[in-house]
């Protein structure tokens, strides 16, 4: 399946919505990457795409991005250092395991909502909202990439 292909409109702005109110709660930054095949380790895909889209630059290294394969059915949850290390043993791997058990059932957008939410309860814990300014560093649209049509 075309990584375009794997959420309706309305499911993808589902999405854009759940990242939006998870970053009015934490300064962290949210961004889902969805594309087709997956050359190699899921997880180097998705160190891989973290550095391309920029996300190893935010100010806190609080970045979060939650990485898709349509074809294979694969996913990765890989986080900035910031965050990486303040978080509890086994916490991506259960955020992993939500989208791993929705994908299951195919309920796709639901399995992704779920996953922001529990990164951002998470990114809202141990990095609050800076009331006085909030920047959006990242943006909080779905990368998509067909990496073959
Ligand atoms: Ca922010
Ligand atoms: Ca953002």
């Amino acid at each position: 399946m075309p990584a375009r292909q794997f959420l309706s409109e309305d499911e993808e702005q589902q999405i854009v919505n759940a990242i939006n109110t998870a970053e009015q709660k934490t300064s962290g930054e949210i961004r889902i990457h969805i594309e087709h095949d997956c050359e190699g380790e899921p997880l180097e895909r998705a160190a891989r795409i973290f550095h391309d889209l920029g996300m190893d630059e935010t100010k806190l290294k609080n970045g979060v991005l939650i990485y898709i394969a349509t074809e294979v059915q694969k996913a990765a949850v890989y986080a900035g250092e910031g965050i990486h290390r303040e978080v509890e043993d086994g916490f991506w791997d259960d955020v992993l395991q939500i989208l791993i058990t929705h994908f299951k059932n195919e309920e796709f957008e639901q399995g992704i909502e779920n996953a922001v939410h529990k990164v951002g309860d998470k990114l809202e814990e141990l990095f609050p909202y800076d009331q006085k300014g909030d920047v959006d560093e990242l943006s909080n649209e779905i990368s998509f990439h067909d990496n073959k049509n």
